[in-house]
């Protein structure tokens, strides 16, 4: 049984939750997700990946960075801790990762930039390519923030056009678009699949 929690610091709940039990499902792997609100969530959850939603990286760092919840930096220290720990972040979860503002380096080496496409009726539909799924996904952005620079030790594993919009560092990864909002769960399986061979 593999524990996936899903960080809840804004919206995107059962949207996840559908797209992570029938990527589960697909790959014949028994999962439990976790939702997580505080650091003491993390902590009692003990999972083996996490699940990063979009929302409003603005507000999610106000809520997750309250002593209140204090979610962000607790997930953030468990990234940390091991850098073999899985994590699909999208979005605004993407965000956080790139640009983690809690005094460390970036969780995933490159650098992004919010809402470079515009404001909410910029948003868009689109077929992008995945080398990572080796397939075309339909891509959902909304108030999509875009790479402007891939590290080194990271790797494109999305892209729509020119546009580089899914960078993969480690068993990390971090995509401009929401693949929750697709019937394509191919992502959510790639996190799975991800998070077995590490528990292997
Ligand atoms: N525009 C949002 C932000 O800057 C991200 C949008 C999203 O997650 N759909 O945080």
């Amino acid at each position: 049984m593999l524990r996936i929690g899903l960080v809840m610091l804004q919206g995107a709940r059962h949207v996840h939750i559908a797209a992570l039990t029938s990527a589960a499902a697909d790959a014949d792997i028994e999962i439990e997700i976790h939702e997580l609100r505080k650091a003491s969530d993390l902590i009692q959850a003990e999972p083996d990946a996490l699940v990063f939603p979009g929302g409003e990286s603005t507000t999610m760092r106000l809520t997750g960075n309250d002593p209140a919840s204090g979610l962000l930096p607790a997930v953030f220290s468990w990234l940390r801790a091991d850098a073999t720990r899985p994590v699909l972040g999208t979005c605004a979860g993407a965000i956080l990762l790139c640009d983690p503002r809690d005094g460390g380096e970036p969780l995933v080496a490159a650098e992004i930039d919010r809402n470079a496409f515009g404001r909410q009726v910029d948003s868009f539909q689109s077929a992008l390519k995945s080398s990572l799924l080796a397939r075309d996904f339909p891509g959902v952005f909304i108030r999509a923030p875009r790479f402007t620079n891939v590290g080194d030790s990271s790797e494109v594993v999305a892209t729509l056009g020119e546009e580089v919009v899914g960078v993969r560092f480690g068993n990390r990864l971090a995509l401009t678009f929401h693949p929750e909002l697709s019937n394509d769960h191919g992502f959510h399986q790639w996190l799975l699949e991800t998070v077995k061979k590490v528990a292997a």
